[in-house]
C-alpha cells in the first residue's frame, strides 16, 4: 500500500507518503505569520492551509518518488484541533479519494501522537525498538496532557488528563511572560539547558489522583516574576536562564510523579512519551532517568515526530489500511473528538 496522510489541526500543514508501513516523505509547511500574535489565530491559521494544501502535497509525493496514480488511500487527521484548519484537509482529502477513486482513512490526532512511535526505525533515523502493548504513554502537547494506557493500537484510554491548561500551554504561557517569541516551548528548553533547575521554587499543584493542572501553576510564575521585577527590572534579563530551568525542572516533576503514579497503579512498566513537550530534552532525559532508577522500559519518539507531522497520520492510516477500517464521503472534522 502507498497511503498519502494529510494533517492540519492547527498551524501546520503536513503530507506524509507511507509506503508499506515506511516514512518516505514528510512534509512540514510551519506558518510564521502567528508568531506576530502570540499565538495561533484561527482565521488566519486556516486560510494558510488553504495557500499551503497543493504545495505541500506536490512536494510529498516527489519527495517519495511516487506520483498521484501511485496512491492507494488517503489518511487524513479528522479531529481534534482547529475547525477551520481541519476543514482544509478534510475536504482536501476527500476531493483527492473522489478525483482518484480511493479509499479514505479518518485519523484521531491524539491517537497517531501516540502511534508516531510506530515508525519504523528506519525512517525515525533510529534503532530504538518499540513499546509492547499494554503500555502507558504521557502524551503532551499545545492543547492536551493525558496518561493513555495503550492496550491496542486503536484501544486506548484516557485514564489522567489536565483539568485545565496543557503542558505545552504552560511552557508556552511561561514564555510569552518572559517576553519569548510564540511558541516558546522550544525556546524555553534552549535557555534551561544553560540556568540552575533549582535556583527558583514555584508551587506545584496537589492533586491526588492521575489529572494535572497547570493553570494555578502558571499563575504563581506570573505572581513571581512581578514581584521581583518590582526589586529589579532586569529581573528576567538577568536570570532568564535561570527561570526556564526552574519552569521546566517543575513542569517535568509534575509530569514524572502522575507517571510514577500510574505505573504502579497499573502495574505497567512500558512508559512512552509523544506530542510536542516530548520534544524537550528535560524530559526526555527525565524519562531516561526513569528507567534506571524504576526498572522501566522507556519509548522517546525521534524528534521530528514529536510535533505535529503527518507521518504519524500516516502511520496511524497504515494500521486502519490493514484493518480495512474506512471512512465515507459523508466524514466531516471534528473540533473536540472522543477517544
Ligand atoms: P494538540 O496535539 O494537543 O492538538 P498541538 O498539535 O498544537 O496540540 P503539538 O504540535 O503536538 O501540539 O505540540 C506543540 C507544543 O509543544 C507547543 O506548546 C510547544 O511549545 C511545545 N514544544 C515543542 N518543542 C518543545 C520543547 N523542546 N520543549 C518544550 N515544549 C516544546
Ligand atoms: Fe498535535
Amino acid at each position: 500500500s502507498i497511503i498519502l496522510a494529510i494533517e492540519s489541526s492547527c498551524d501546520d500543514t503536513s503530507v506524509s507518503i507511507c509506503n508499506n508501513g515506511e516514512i518516505t516523505s514528510n512534509v512540514i509547511a510551519n506558518q510564521t505569520i502567528h508568531q506576530n500574535y502570540g499565538g495561533v489565530i484561527p482565521e488566519l491559521a486556516s486560510r494558510v492551509h488553504q495557500q499551503n494544501i497543493v504545495p505541500t502535497v506536490t512536494q510529498a509525493l516527489i519527495d517519495a518518488g511516487v506520483t498521484k496514480q501511485d496512491i492507494t488511500a488517503v489518511a487524513f487527521t479528522r479531529g481534534p484541533g482547529l475547525l477551520g484548519s481541519l476543514l482544509v484537509g478534510v475536504s482536501f482529502a476527500k476531493s483527492f479519494a473522489l478525483a482518484l477513486n480511493i479509499p479514505l482513512i479518518s485519523v484521531n490526532h491524539m491517537h497517531a501522537h501516540i502511534l508516531a512511535h510506530f515508525i519504523p526505525a528506519r525512517s525515525a533515523g533510529g534503532d530504538e525498538p518499540k513499546p509492547a502493548f499494554p503500555f502507558l504513554c504521557l502524551t503532551v502537547s499545545g492543547g492536551h496532557t493525558q496518561i493513555v494506557l495503550v492496550k491496542d493500537f486503536f484501544d486506548m484510554e484516557v485514564v489522567g488528563e489536565t483539568l485545565d491548561d496543557a503542558a505545552g500551554e504552560a511552557f508556552d504561557k511561561t514564555a510569552k511572560i518572559l517576553s519569548l517569541p510564540y511558541p516558546g516551548g522550544p525556546l524555553i528548553d534552549k535557555h534551561a539547558k544553560l540556568g540552575n533547575p533549582n535556583a527558583f521554587k514555584f508551587a506545584v499543584p496537589q492533586i491526588a489522583d492521575l489529572n494535572f493542572s497547570f493553570s494555578g501553576f502558571k499563575t504563581s510564575i506570573l505572581y513571581f516574576i512581578r514581584k521581583q521585577e518590582k526589586v529589579n527590572p532586569n529581573f528576567i534579563a538577568e536570570n532568564l536562564d535561570d527561570i526556564c530551568a526552574s519552569v521546566q525542572h517543575s513542569i517535568i516533576e509534575i509530569l514524572m510523579n502522575k507517571l510514577k503514579m500510574a505505573s504502579k497503579l497499573y502495574g505497567i512498566n512500558e512508559i512512552a512519551i509523544a506530542g510536542g513537550v516530548s520534544a524537550n530534552s528535560g524530559l526526555r532525559q527525565a524519562l531516561q532517568n526513569g528507567a534506571v532508577d524504576y526498572g522501566w522500559k522507556v519509548y522517546v519518539p525521534a524528534f521530528q515526530y514529536c510535533t505535529d507531522n503527518a507521518g504519524m497520520i500516516a502511520i496511524a492510516g497504515y494500521h486502519k489500511f490493514l484493518k480495512n477500517d474506512f471512512a465515507d464521503q459523508s466524514v466531516s472534522p471534528l473540533a473536540r473528538m472522543e477517544f
